[in-house]
């Protein structure tokens, strides 16, 4: 299956933290966490409609700037969810500039901002560009089972973590995927193309089965369609898969109200990103910061059977030393820790 989400880790692991997920055929992308994204090229900040920031920790949200300096003046709203006292954080990051000629701009840049406590209500503030980003606070939203997001096509969750200050760690899972039989369409007589993605979104929306799909091509300059009822497609040429899954987790202590809350999350994704902090060799360090070792990192994979593990977020105190981290992450996901 072409899966709808392309995630890409924006830095090595030594880095700061922030994972670009882009939508498959769409102008559209969202970011878990908000560390140093100098090195995504503005168009790509650009389609970021989404950002889910675990906490405030500099590595974690010194990107907001590059977000805001090349969103300004352009008619954009960009949503961010963050833990207990982000919206504060956010109005600070505003505070620290000077607005006084913005009210004039013809665009209304927007930030909205919504924190996750807990489940039950979420508080909301936005701040605009031609208000001079005062902070409007708007009417609570409520949360049930961590959904921060639902659309048609996929949903984000949360769970409150312990970082000796509340974290947020992060899901993102397409609802269902549409598959096409490739075979059954080539039997049919029918090309590949745009109209298939049409046909997909139509399967998505759940729609009756005498709802007409126009399936079209190009023959040099003459366009040839075909008009079939929805159900005939949908029996013929579908098959719907569960979606994909991807995981995020950051900056933890390993304690088992913190293991019970990620496995719940991140179980059976197709792809877990992870911090692996710091070596086994210094799990009591680990501890002390509230952050994972490697081998926990890959413990927690295991224990939510997610597929694929992507360590990162390695300390700065081990360059070079890639290899053997990962290593040791790969190991405890494996269960051949202790021989
Ligand atoms: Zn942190
Ligand atoms: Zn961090």
């Amino acid at each position: 299956m072409k899966p709808l989400f392309h995630p890409q880790l924006v830095n090595e692991p030594l880095g700061d933290p922030a994972l670009y997920v882009e939508f498959l055929f769409e102008r559209r992308a969202l970011l878990f966490d908000l560390g140093d994204i100098g090195a995504l090229p503005p168009r790509k900040v650009l389609r970021v409609t989404d950002v889910f920031v675990s906490h405030t920790h500099m590595d974690h949200f010194v990107g907001f700037d590059r977000l805001l300096r090349l969103c300004l003046g352009r008619a954009l709203t960009v949503a961010l969810w963050g833990p207990a006292g982000f919206i504060d954080r956010v109005e600070h990051k505003l505070g620290a500039y000077s607005w006084n000629l913005v009210q004039n701009y013809e665009t209304d840049f927007t930030v909205l901002v919504a924190e996750y406590h807990a489940d039950g209500p979420a508080p909301r503030s936005r701040f605009r560009c031609r208000s001079r980003f005062a902070r409007e606070d708007l009417d609570p939203t409520v949360v049930t089972g961590g959904l921060l997001l639902s659309e048609p096509g996929f949903q984000v969750r949360a769970a409150v973590l312990d970082h000796k200050i509340p974290c947020l760690g992060f899901a993102v899972q397409e609802t269902r995927h549409v598959n096409i039989w490739k075979n059954r369409l080539e039997a049919m007589g029918l090309p590949t193309g745009p109209w298939l993605r049409e046909l997909k979104a139509t399967v998505l929306r759940d729609e009756p089965d005498d709802t007409p799909v126009r399936a079209w091509w190009r023959d040099g300059d003459r366009v040839t369609e075909r008009i079939y009822p929805l159900g005939e497609l949908r029996r013929e040429l579908v098959r719907i898969v569960p979606g994909q899954k991807l995981g995020y987790v950051v900056d933890v202590a390993y304690q088992p109200e913190n293991s019970r809350r990620i496995v719940e999350l991140v179980r059976g994704a197709d792809v877990l990103y992870i911090e692996a902090t710091f070596l086994e060799a210094e799990t009591p360090l680990a501890a002390e910061k509230a952050h994972l070792t490697a081998a926990q990192a890959g413990q927690l994979a295991r224990e939510a059977a997610v597929k694929t593990l992507v360590p990162f977020h390695f300390s700065a105190r081990y360059p070079g030393r890639e290899t053997e981290i990962r290593a040791e992450a790969e190991r405890a996901f494996r269960g051949s820790v202790s021989q």
